[in-house]
């Protein structure tokens, strides 16, 4: 039987300039500029899903958004079309910079924002491969990336190699890896030099090591203290109050927007296209690090025509945030179970603090940190698939297997294993 020993972990993240190979085909990303895509760009995106893709667009962790099961054919043309369309960068170079991602509950302008834009710009700049080739530093590695945050700090538990926000008082926080420890900067300017010093530090000193170069920053400060000198300039403060508001689940009220999630964070691409094209073009439907999407009022309320509300998520009691499952059958050729649909189908059955993720094989794909427990399928020497239930994380022995017989009563055994209490 195949066990979670076979789960690959890559070391980077897909890009639309450097796809990456699934099993269901290529994964092209696109990385939003400060969360940000218009209504138009929806509905190109939807477009691009449904004729070279899988008819969804992946919502990622951190706010990324997807197309799955690319055909190798279709990549030139589908890149021509995200650039045309401002969704990728026409520059290689920009497109593999480090990624900013930023809090979606900014208001345009504000502190908040022009830190996002001031950052992004400054990691094309100073921290593309070519641009650390240039200073001497190796690239750096392709899982590093940087979060922008509000006062409010609702970002504050993503995992991220360097956390900036603007500040209640007016100033600019800086936080390295996942350190408790703070600096804080009297300007906006003075917060980014920091972090682009403590990233060109990082890509210098990684390659130093003896073993194998350090993939987080966090790793490396455990032993190494960041050559930066524009941390000098900063108020420093040992003990990082561990606070932030925290995530908002969908239909959450909030007065910047509508806060909607997708069914196991696939957008269904028809019904954005309905979503999108009954916005005006250049209204903003901004993505969160949560897999959910904020459609921003305009000048004032209004309702969001949400057709095809099956495919939406709008209540944050709705069962289906509960669970997760990667592409599965028939999507996947390696899959032995529709993960999908039977996900779904069991959503109704989980307790409140519980969030299952079912994966078709051993590799466990898209498997979100949030998980309790997991279901993956695996077959034995006869071909017998079997069913492997238990709690996520690293696996101190075999997990509890069950036949799966492609039935109603797989779900109940699913069932009664979650809710066995010495699993
Ligand atoms: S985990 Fe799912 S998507 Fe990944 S290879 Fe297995 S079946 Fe395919």
């Amino acid at each position: 039987m195949s066990s979670p020993d076979s789960i690959q972990i890559r070391g980077w993240c897909p890009s639309t300039w450097r796809p990456m190979q699934a099993q269901d085909g290529w994964i092209v990303r696109v990385r939003p500029h400060c969360a940000s895509l218009t209504a138009a760009q929806w509905l190109v995106l939807a477009k691009l899903a449904q004729t070279h893709a899988a008819p969804q667009i992946e919502l990622t962790r951190l706010g990324n958004v997807q197309l799955r099961g690319v055909h190798e054919s279709a990549l030139p043309a589908l890149r021509s079309e995200l650039i045309a369309s401002g969704l990728a960068p026409a520059d290689e170079q920009a497109d593999l910079a480090p990624a900013v991602h930023c809090t979606p509950f900014y208001a345009t302008g504000d502190r908040s924002h022009a830190l996002a834009q001031a950052l992004s710009a400054a990691a094309v700049r100073y921290l593309s491969p070519l641009a650390l080739r240039k200073q001497s530093a190796g690239a750096l590695p392709g899982k590093f990336g940087m979060l922008v945050d509000d006062p409010e700090r609702r970002l504050r538990s993503m995992s991220s190699d360097l956390h900036l926000w603007a500040a209640h008082d007016g100033s600019y926080g800086l936080a390295l890896g996942q350190a408790d420890e703070c600096y804080y900067f009297e300007s906006d300017e003075h917060a980014v030099q920091a972090a682009i010093q403590v990233a060109r530090w990082f890509a210098r000193e990684r390659m130093t090591s003896a073993a194998r170069p350090a993939a987080r920053l966090h790793h490396l400060l455990k032993s190494r203290t960041p050559n930066a000198p524009a941390l000098g300039a900063a108020r420093h403060y040992a003990i990082w109050a561990n606070e932030g508001a925290g995530p908002l689940r969908p239909g959450t009220p909030n007065p910047q927007g509508l806060l909607i999630g997708a069914p196991l964070g696939r957008v269904d691409a028809p019904a954005m296209q309905k979503l999108a094209a009954g916005l005006p073009a250049h209204s903003e439907i901004r993505v969160t690090p949560w897999k959910s999407l904020l459609v921003l009022h305009e000048e004032s309320p209004a309702p969001v025509p949400l057709r095809h509300a099956s495919q939406w998520i709008t209540r944050p009691t709705d069962m289906r945030l509960r669970v997760s499952a990667c592409t599965g059958a028939p999507g996947c050729p390696q899959a032995h179970i529709p993960a999908q649909s039977m996900a779904l189908q069991i959503a109704d059955w989980l307790l409140a603090d519980q969030h299952l993720h079912i994966s078709g094989c051993a590799k466990l794909c898209a498997l979100p940190a949030d998980a309790t427990h997991i279901v993956f399928a695996g077959t034995d020497a006869s071909g017998q698939v079997w069913l492997n239930t238990g709690p996520a994380g690293p696996q101190q022995r075999p997990l509890p297997a069950t036949r799966y017989r492609a039935s109603s009563s797989d779900l109940h055994d699913i069932q009664q294993q979650l809710h066995d209490p010495h699993l």
